[in-house]
């Protein structure tokens, strides 16, 4: 199964091409992609191509999927994998874009065993195993630390490759308990700073869980790397080795 699928691949590859002009009109919008050398960019051009042969991305409340659109969340979706591969997102197949927050009905049971239905708007939701939905509006809004795309694919990368419903299990080489303790206690830390009323440099709503902690990380470790990596040096560490990546060390 993975050699055919890896030969697929390669003949696609070799098949299709980018749209270059598109490609360099998205990715002036998106800063962070600036200091990915030659080689990077290829890869990550390539992991695009096949991104957007392999899933299937759909409009709803009449949102017009352009190729700009397409190309955009493609791009913001695969700098993550840059250097895990494309199978990391095996297992689904799906992205709906609405055209901005969408209301979803959630259930919550209290203490006392009554459950609680409710709707809430969403940027951005993601699924076990399931599709990925966005707002392209809040994708628009995409600033250094806040990243709509990589927030939801960070959920994706977590629920779909094991690990608990806290935080996602370490890499193959990766030290496990050092990876678990870093992010604990990180998070410990963070929801110290949120409770002491000091404006926080990282959005606040990742104190709502460990999950959203790492997510919410995840945006600030690909688009404001060098602060990440100033502020939170053991944290920024361990996700360099989550990702195998070393976005601060680019420059750009
Ligand atoms: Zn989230």
């Amino acid at each position: 199964m993975g050699f055919l699928r890896e030969w697929r691949r390669r003949r696609r590859l070799r098949s299709a091409r980018l749209d270059e002009a598109l490609w360099a009109r998205v990715t002036a919008k998106l800063s962070f992609l600036r200091g990915l050398s030659e080689s990077d960019t290829g890869r990550l051009k390539d992991l695009v191509v096949l991104f957007l042969a392999e899933k299937e991305m759909h409009g709803a409340h009449g949102l017009q999927l352009t190729d700009e659109v397409r190309l955009s969340i493609a791009a913001q979706a695969c700098l993550p994998i840059l250097n895990l591969g494309l199978d990391v997102y095996q297992g689904w197949v799906g992205v709906i874009v609405y055209p901005g927050e969408f209301r979803v009905q959630k259930e919550e049971v209290d203490e006392s065993g009554v459950v609680h239905t409710f709707e809430e708007e969403l940027a951005g939701e993601a699924w076990p195993g399931g599709p990925v939905i966005l707002s392209w509006e809040d994708v628009g809004l995409s600033e250094r630390g806040y990243n709509v795309v990589i927030h939801e694919f960070a959920h994706k990368i977590h629920m779909d490759g094991g690990g608990g419903e806290d935080f996602p299990a370490a890499r193959k080489g990766m030290d496990a308990e050092k990876w678990r303790k870093t992010l604990e206690e990180a998070y410990e830390r963070f929801c110290a700073d949120v409770d002491s009323g000091e404006p926080t440099f990282i959005d606040p709503y990742a104190a709502e869980h460990p999950a959203e902690f790492f997510a919410v990380m995840s945006e600030a470790f690909f688009t404001e790397s060098a602060v990440l990596a100033r502020d939170w040096p053991q944290l920024y560490g361990e996700l360099a080795l989550f990702y195998k990546q070393d976005p601060a060390g680019r420059g750009g």
